[in-house]
């Protein structure tokens, strides 16, 4: 059973609009940005003539966690959940998409001038977006909903702008990542939950996880990849 045939063949028939519907399944509403990372990624699973099972054959580095991220998440099945999804935290809206049968990869990001271009043609949206999101102003119910509206509306536009015009598009061949590892748990003696071997800490002998034993872990919120100590 493949359950990403339906995607697939959205994919494969390049049907942007219904791709974007279906991202907003898992993205929660419809923006230029998922709208942005569907169009790239059916854009690269086409070049690259890639399916995916979701068991690593493809694998998706995205460089920001922006909305983008959530558009190539559901287009390449490389989700944060199945390991073939690569997290650089460099803030730009971009991917590489890379297939391990033949080494291939594309990179696509988008294009510095054309998203300044934006800004011109969809002011009213802008001027929204800067005080409901960036400044998070309490507005009514009615400017909200033009704001949702303009936003769908902006995205399906975009939808239909030619990728070379949007991105800067590169491709290449090189090594793929390793495949993630398989790890063993291990029982923390303190709080008693299973935790992956390689996250436990021994302390006289005994297993601690990282929480009980007060050391740093890595965690990604939206600010980026930070490290702390407590949880
Ligand atoms: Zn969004
Ligand atoms: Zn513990």
């Amino acid at each position: 059973m493949n359950y990403r045939e339906h995607i697939n063949k959205l994919i494969r028939q390049k049907d942007l609009e219904q791709l974007l519907y279906k991202s907003a399944e898992f993205h929660g509403h419809i923006c230029s940005f998922s709208a942005y990372g569907v169009k790239a990624a059916c854009y690269a699973m086409n070049q690259l003539n890639l399916e995916h099972e979701g068991m690593e054959e493809v694998l998706a580095i995205v460089e920001t966690n922006n909305c983008f991220s959530d558009g190539v998440q559901l287009v390449t099945g490389c989700t944060f959940g199945n390991n073939a999804l690569i997290f650089y935290d460099l803030g730009k809206t971009a991917v590489t998409v890379a297939s391990r049968a033949n080494k291939q990869w594309i990179r696509l990001v988008l294009k510095a001038s054309f998203w300044k271009s934006r800004a011109e043609i969809y002011p009213r949206l802008f001027e929204l977006y800067e005080n409901i999101v960036t400044k998070r102003k309490n507005v009514g119910p009615q400017v909200k909903k033009e704001f949702r509206q303009l936003g769908q509306n902006m995205a399906s536009s975009e939808l239909k702008v030619p990728e070379p015009e949007m991105f800067v598009i590169t491709k290449g061949k090189a090594e793929p990542p390793r495949f993630a590892p398989i790890h063993k748990s291990v029982i923390c003696s303190q709080c008693g939950e299973s935790v992956m071997e390689t996250r436990a800490r021994l302390k006289e002998g005994q297993p601690y996880c990282l929480a009980c034993a007060a050391d740093r872990f890595f965690y990604m919120d939206g600010y980026g990849i930070g490290c702390r100590e407590q949880v």
